[in-house]
């Protein structure tokens, strides 16, 4: 059925990005309408931060941001800051607090976030229409003509794509809109999930279940070390999580889907030096050296994490003195305890990761706008751009930032 309906600024996805643009547009006076397929609006925004949403980070720099062209943020952060993002959130009633850097909303509650969103979208007087999928957008003379899933055609002057990425499609980015974006003209980078746990190959894991400590890990490729993080590393029935493993997992996931293996790392003592740590195992041992070696080291390391880590040595006598521990059995197992080595074989699925790294090529957009280089009057926002961040509120950031001059550039120009 065809509506004669005409938009001026339409925004395709209700998530962060788009909720901000439709705010920055509307307060600049155009006539907004919001087109978001699922029930309701900012979904995945109740899931940030586990509930909690960790809205921005205090020291945004570009070293947290990936992609083809990381300087691209540039344009958007250069004209809608943290400062300013944090100011934009207090106006609406967001008192902020930080921890390590994190910004929260000082309510704890993600929830609180997108209330005073969906107030400042109400009081503006923009259009949300929920359960509206955009399946094709055509660029007619002058305006856009929008096709709707439910048969509906809708026009728009201009149109501010901001259906995210792939990542957590259960919350209603599916990928859609980079189909959306490639029947426009526009280079999508292959998409890829970011900040998603890894799976290991290793006999042992189903063992390991729900054990937890607190180490270092690291990423390798050919031997050469990408990055460490430390932090508390959990072990799964499938692999590897925790924060440390969450931050790592884009480096591993871009070399697995360029056909390679990475490897992880694990140093369970990053607080001391291997020297300190010979000196610490030499020493236990000198105490009692009838103890059996797995008894030994009771009160050490994680008891279910022992037999694993003695077999990884290569040492079957679990329960020989310690006191008769080789040299090379004692290297061996220091070898474990420092920089286990364990190969990545995937990640968790889509539906697992927090974010999608690739996506459209910011080449062909303008960093200062966000207006799409190839059709003009047409816009991007957040995550359905090649721009991912670390974890921190940094994949947030970039939603305001670009959602925020996305909106402000459709309803000046
Ligand atoms: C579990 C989880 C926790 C996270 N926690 C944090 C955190 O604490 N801090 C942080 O910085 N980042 C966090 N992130 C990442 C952050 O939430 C995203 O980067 C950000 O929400 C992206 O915003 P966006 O507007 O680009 O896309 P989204 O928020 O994904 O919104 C896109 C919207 O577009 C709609 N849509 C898609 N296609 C269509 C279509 N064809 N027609 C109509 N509507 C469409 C979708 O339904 C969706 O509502 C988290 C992500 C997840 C999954």
């Amino acid at each position: 059925m065809k509506e004669k309906t005409n938009l001026q600024v339409c925004i395709i996805g209700g998530g962060a990005s788009g909720l901000v643009a439709a705010i920055s547009a509307a307060r600049l006076g155009a006539s907004v309408t919001i087109l978001e397929q699922m029930d309701r609006v900012g979904k995945k925004i109740l899931a940030t931060g586990n509930g909690r949403c960790n809205l921005t980070n205090k020291n945004v720099t570009i070293e947290q941001f990936h992609g083809k062209n990381p300087k691209f943020i540039y344009g958007a952060f250069g004209q809608f800051s943290v400062e300013q993002t944090l100011n934009f959130f207090e106006m609406l009633g967001i008192t902020h607090k930080i921890e390590e850097e994190k910004v929260y909303p000082f309510s704890d509650q993600a929830s609180s976030v997108l209330d005073v969103l969906r107030y400042e979208v109400n009081q503006l007087g923009i259009k949300e229409i929920c359960g509206a999928q955009v399946i094709e957008i055509i660029p007619m003379k002058t305006k856009f003509e929008l096709h709707l899933k439910e048969e509906k055609i809708l026009y728009a002057d201009k149109v501010i794509l901001a259906t995210g990425g792939k990542a957590s499609p259960q919350l209603g980015s599916n990928g859609s809109g980079f189909a959306l974006a490639e029947k426009l003209g526009h280079t999508v980078i292959t998409p890829f999930p970011a900040l998603v746990q890894l799976h290991l190959k290793s006999p042992f894991l189903k063992r390991l279940k729900g054990v937890k400590f607190k180490g270092e890990a690291g990423i390798y490729k050919h031997e050469q070390c990408l990055r460490k993080e430390k932090g508390e590393i959990l072990f799964t029935d499938y692999g590897i999580s925790g924060p440390p493993i969450l931050q790592l997992s884009r480096l591993a996931s871009q070399a697995l889907h360029q056909g390679e293996t990475p490897w992880i790392k694990l140093n369970l003592f990053p607080q001391i030096s291997y020297e300190e740590m010979d000196l610490l195992l030499q020493t236990r041992w000198g105490y009692e050296p009838e103890k059996p070696l797995d008894f030994s080291l009771v009160g050490l390391i994680n008891k279910r994490l022992i037999p694993v880590i003695l077999s990884e040595a290569g040492i079957t006598q679990l329960q020989k003195p310690c006191g008769q521990v080789t040299n090379k059995e004692r290297k061996k197992l220091l070898k474990i305890l420092t920089n286990w080595a364990l190969p990545i074989v995937g990640t968790q699925s889509w539906s697992q990761a927090q974010v999608t790294a690739g996506g459209v090529h910011t080449k062909e957009i303008d960093p200062k706008t966000m207006e799409s280089k190839i059709i003009p009057n047409l816009y991007f926002a957040g995550e359905i751009m090649d721009i991912d961040g670390d974890c921190g509120g940094f994949n947030l950031q970039w939603a305001w930032s670009s959602g925020y001059i996305a909106g402000k550039w459709s309803a000046s120009s």
